[in-house]
């Protein structure tokens, strides 16, 4: 570890960095700068699902840069095709409109929100969206996130959303009574940002009758809970419903950026020719990505090890933390796991770091970790002793 070198003033100050540099990475490890070995329990905040360099994602890369990196969608790309078909196989959906992050996926989610409502004859179409969510930084994603902190100083914000607590069903079906003008719902099946909050039993489900029975889209944030995160592909397959527009972005490309939109019946014909578009979404190289992503989780059964690994950790962690002062509740799913604490934590993130271990904290009480889908069982036995023993010391103090 070192001090932030100097030319790190000629960046904008956007982020609270940790002073820490890596230089390389393999699966479930990262070596920093001074050739100091971490346990990478964040994956890029959900996003290096097959781990560091996997091998497949490293050669399809290295063959895609050496035909061709770029053509813009102004021509066919047949790798982006070949992945559209791929994502409706897993998913059940249609069609796929291809950008570059989170939060162009929503964006992508949110016009064709508005386009469903014109169609339907409303002026102006609201989307309701949860207390707690996260949906990315870009003016419009902005204003649908949770956030007051994030969202100020960037008034006047988008209009367009109303806000219901996440998971009440009734309140939903209240602004659907109260309200002629809402055209979508947009919600992440499991909040990631606000603290690994899990909504109840039935609440997907719930929303997706309340959507048939007013008109609605479901649309389902599926950025950080999606490809295989939450042991399975899709974390809205454990509530057996499908939505009708779902976005991923995250571990799409394992590092690589790129963004989706994937639309179902309902959805599948608002976007037409000059409706929407991205100069790089889908280019060649990424689509090489996330081909050799999809490739991978497939042939090493990674969506069944995220769930079985998942609920090992799950167990393991609560019995390792049971009486533990200040711990309020272990919970997750798949390999997204939260621990909350009765307290303000962010200070055990550079604990963490200290002892060789990257986790971080969200919603500023829970621990969040997010390892790679092939941790293996050493690597989840070493985390395991690790954050028990980090946050019982916590616990301890004061
Ligand atoms: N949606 C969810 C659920 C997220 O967790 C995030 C990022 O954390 C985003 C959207 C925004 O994604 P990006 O940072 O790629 O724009």
């Amino acid at each position: 570890m070192h001090d932030a070198p100097a030319a790190a003033e000629f960046l904008m100050p956007t982020y609270a960095r940790l002073p820490v540099a890596f230089a390389r990475g393999e699966g479930a490890w990262l070596w920093d700068d001074a050739g100091r070995r971490y346990l990478d329990a964040l994956a890029g905040i959900a996003v290096c699902g097959l781990g560091h360099c996997h091998s497949d994602v490293v050669a399809a890369l290295q063959t895609q840069a050496a035909s061709l990196i770029h053509t813009s969608n102004l021509y066919r790309i047949p790798l982006q095709e070949e992945l559209a078909g791929r994502l409706a196989t897993i998913s059940g959906m249609q069609r796929v409109f291809f950008c570059n992050s989170g939060a162009e996926a929503n964006e992508a989610a949110l016009k064709l929100a508005r386009l469903h409502g014109h169609e339907q004859g409303m002026e102006a179409p609201s989307v309701i969206v949860a207390e707690g969510a996260f949906h990315g930084r870009t003016l419009a994603t902005l204003s649908a996130t949770a956030s007051r902190a994030a969202q100020a100083g960037f008034e006047p914000l988008v209009q367009g959303f109303v806000r219901a607590p996440y998971g009440d069903l009734d309140a939903v079906e209240r602004i659907g009574r109260a309200n002629p003008h809402v055209s979508a719902v947009l919600v992440e099946p499991v909040q990631g940002e606000s603290g690994v909050r899990l909504p109840p039993p039935g609440y997907l489900a719930g929303l997706r009758a309340l959507c048939d029975r007013f008109g609605w889209l479901l649309m389902l944030d599926e950025v950080q809970t999606g490809m295989g995160r939450t042991g399975r592909w899709f974390a809205h397959q454990h509530a057996d419903i499908r939505p009708d527009v779902m976005t991923l972005a995250k571990a799409l490309g394992n590092g690589v950026p790129i963004g989706a939109c994937l639309v179902g019946d309902a959805a599948a014909d608002l976007f037409g020719p000059g409706n929407h578009g991205s100069t790089f979404g889908g280019n060649p190289l990424a689509c090489s990505a996330a081909l050799a992503t999809l490739g991978a989780i497939e042939s090493q059964a990674l969506v069944a090890r995220a769930a079985a690994l998942g609920a090992t950790l799950l167990e393991r962690l609560r019995s390792g933390l049971e009486g533990c002062a200040g711990v309020r509740e272990v919970r997750g799913l798949g390999l997204m796991l939260g621990i909350e604490l009765d307290r303000e934590c962010a200070a055990l993130v550079p604990q963490a770091l200290e002892r060789g271990v990257l986790l971080n904290v969200a919603g500023g009480r829970t621990v969040r970790l997010l390892p790679p889908l092939i941790l293996d069982d050493d690597q989840a036995t070493l985390l395991v002793d690790e954050v028990v023993g980090l946050v019982r010391r916590f616990g301890d103090e004061d």
